[in-house]
């Protein structure tokens, strides 16, 4: 079978081993839950109750203040104590709620029949979705309801469910196809209906082979799917790169997914809305890979809000002395400040390293490979572009496209003169966005 994929990327090893077979597992929530305010891309949520009141598991704690905005909602019962100021695995300091956790927790919610799911119509499907707090669950965060609505002049042609996971270590998106791979498709279903597309894609990366069969054995259920088989390569699960492999159209700089009529969204929130639309459950906790230098590399199932200490406790502890936390993947993900941070709806994962993986390497002078200009997926020259920020002229930085750069760190894996050429573009990326604004 041939293997879809697009030009450039990297084969960094995937580590997937560690964490693969471990089942999704139920956890006891920590005696504290802190909830973010800002935990998609858009307004942050607003407060709606008064300190001291009594929550229960699935009850809104604040509501979407504005159109690009959703609410949030308790993963457990409980009190609610307030807001205040926590670390947030993004960086800096911001406004949480804090709940304190009465550990007597049950779910209330119970499957509604697929029929009965039919029969609803798309706006109302979308405002489930909504008022539910979805967000897309790869990690960008962007509020799911508000994606859906695609422009009536741009037809979607092709949808693609993004079940690659090229991220070295995490494995939170493939134990969900494996154990839950009927429900991820009744909620892929629901997005073919908002948004009518012509072709399905389950786009899965051919280092989990297993979780291709088990979804393809959904077929006779959903017999609208095509079922696709990407090449091991990283980062094939870009939006960009995704849609490039599937379709052969490439989505223009500064454009957008429905540009080229393709629309992408994550396993992870296909089962979200699935959650929402016929269990009517919020978005309040999902499958995060804890794993590295741990004792028992996990997948757990994690009210959101739960602190990263407190995961890592879960794991019987790290092997020898924490050196880093990254919040997310070794490549694209965020290495933390404080063990403090908490799981936020976009966290897919949390990687510790220890002294030996996080020794820094010194940059030596550019031996002018090339290496970096094979492996880019944007098809930048990050040498050149890297020579410019240097002499501090980010207007040709710009001219060459840095504002393009997706920070997905392939350059930085590739060059062999160990010279920070990601951290620079991001850098440049924020200097140049600043000046605009
Ligand atoms: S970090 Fe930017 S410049 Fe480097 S390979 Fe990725 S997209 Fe290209
Ligand atoms: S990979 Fe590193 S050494 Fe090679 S051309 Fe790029 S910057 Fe220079």
């Amino acid at each position: 079978m041939s293997l879809l994929t697009f030009k450039g990327g990297i084969h960094p090893t995937c580590c997937k081993e560690f964490s693969k077979d471990s089942k999704i597992k139920i956890i006891e929530p920590p005696d504290f839950i802190y909830l973010y305010l800002s935990q998609h891309t858009g307004i942050p949520s607003k407060p709606v109750l008064e300190k001291g009141a009594e929550v229960e598991i699935g009850q809104k704690v604040a509501k979407a203040a504005g159109k690009l905005s959703v609410g949030l909602h308790s993963p457990v019962n409980g009190t609610y104590m307030g807001t205040v100021m926590y670390p947030h695995p993004l960086g800096g300091m911001k406004e949480a709620i804090r709940i304190q956790v009465n550990k007597e927790n049950s779910t209330p919610f119970k499957e509604k029949e697929r029929a009965k799911i039919s029969n609803i119509p798309k706006q109302k499907l979308i405002n489930i979705i909504k008022d539910n707090g979805i967000v897309g669950m790869g990690g960008a965060a962007f509020p799911t309801y508000f994606k859906l609505q695609v422009p009536s002049s741009k037809k979607i042609k092709d949808l693609i469910i993004n079940g690659v996971e090229c991220e070295p270590f995490l494995t939170s998106d493939y134990r969900l196809m494996m154990e839950k791979c009927e429900e991820v498709m009744k909620g892929v279903d629901i997005v073919r209906r908002i948004i009518n597309p012509e072709n399905v894609w389950i786009a899965i990366e051919a280092n989990k082979l297993d979780a291709f069969e088990v979804m393809k054995s959904t077929s006779s259920l959903f017999p609208w799917a095509n079922f696709a088989l990407l090449k091991t390569k990283y980062p094939q699960g870009s939006e960009k790169q995704l849609i490039d492999a599937i379709t052969g159209r490439k989505v223009p700089e500064g454009g957008l997914p429905f540009d080229v009529n393709a629309y992408v969204q994550n396993v992870g929130t296909a089962f979200a809305i699935y959650e929402a639309v016929y269990l009517g459950k919020p978005l309040f906790e999902r499958v995060v890979t804890v794993t590295g230098n741990v004792r028992h590399q996990s997948n757990f199932l994690v009210p959101i809000g739960t602190p990263f200490e407190y995961l890592i406790k879960l794991t019987e502890g790290p092997i020898g002395k924490i050196s880093k936390i990254i919040n997310g993947g070794p490549l694209m993900g965020i290495a933390q400040s404080q063990i403090s941070s908490c799981v936020v709806k976009g966290t897919s994962g949390i990687v510790v390293q220890n002294e030996t993986e996080t020794l820094k390497k010194e940059p030596s002078p550019c031996i002018r490979c090339a290496a970096c200009v094979d492996c880019c997926p944007m098809n930048l020259l990050p040498t050149e572009m890297y020579k410019h920020i240097e002499m501090n002229r980010l207007e040709k930085a710009k001219e060459m496209g840095v504002l393009s750069c997706m920070e997905c760190g392939s350059c930085s894996y590739a060059c062999p003169a160990n010279i920070p050429l990601t951290q620079q573009f991001k850098i440049a990326k924020s200097r140049i966005t600043k000046k605009v604004n």
